[in-house]
């Protein structure tokens, strides 16, 4: 069990680690550090999820170069990587839980004929918009809706109090009504 830990550490690195550096730092056979991976490749696979969400919000593209976004101020991709595990896994502003906006875009009720590929999961968004640091303190999880409509002109507190109930409730509404529509069809 503390090895499957000591794995973990080498695994949450900024850049995805080499299986000689993980050889080198756990002191084992590249052989064995194969068969770990294959053991663990769910949770491997995990973290190299969100080790591509941590990379597309630590860099920008500016002038068609990728700088480092000045604003990011997650420590280092471990501090990152517990932040985002410890998440609700509902939007922040709506409650509308992430399972219900997997499930409206897996079945195709919900749907971007322009390619919109955002609104499938829940994204990482700054509460404060005075304040744009991404940050353990700033940042929480939301929805593609409520990220998309609140803005520098409406406010967290009256985005909450005039539209996040509205999302919720067609969210909500039309995830049931397509749950009952493939129970029928079933
Ligand atoms: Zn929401």
């Amino acid at each position: 069990m503390i090895f499957r830990e000591q794995l973990k550490k080498a695994f949450l690195t900024e850049d995805a680690p080499t299986l000689k550096s993980i050889s080198t730092e756990l002191n084992i056979t590249l052989d064995t550090v194969r068969n770990l991976q294959k053991i663990n490749t769910k949770k491997l696979k995990y973290i190299q999820t969100v080790r591509s969400k941590f990379q597309s919000k630590k860099y920008i593209k500016k002038d068609g170069e990728k700088q480092l976004n000045p604003d990011f101020k997650f420590k280092n991709f471990a501090e990152f990587y517990f932040w985002y595990k410890i998440q609700p896994r509902k939007c922040f502003y709506c409650k509308t839980k992430e399972v219900i906006l997997q499930d409206l875009y897996s079945q195709g009720t919900l749907s971007s004929e322009r390619g919109n590929k955002r609104g499938k999961s829940l994204e990482i968004e700054r509460k404060d918009s005075s304040n744009n640091e991404y940050s353990k303190k700033n940042c929480v999880l939301a929805c593609y809706f409520c990220n998309n409509h609140k803005s520098d002109i409406i406010s967290e507190d009256d985005h909450v109090q005039y539209f996040a109930k509205s999302i919720n409730e067609y969210l909500t509404t039309m995830w049931k009504t397509s749950n009952k529509t493939l129970e029928r069809n079933s």
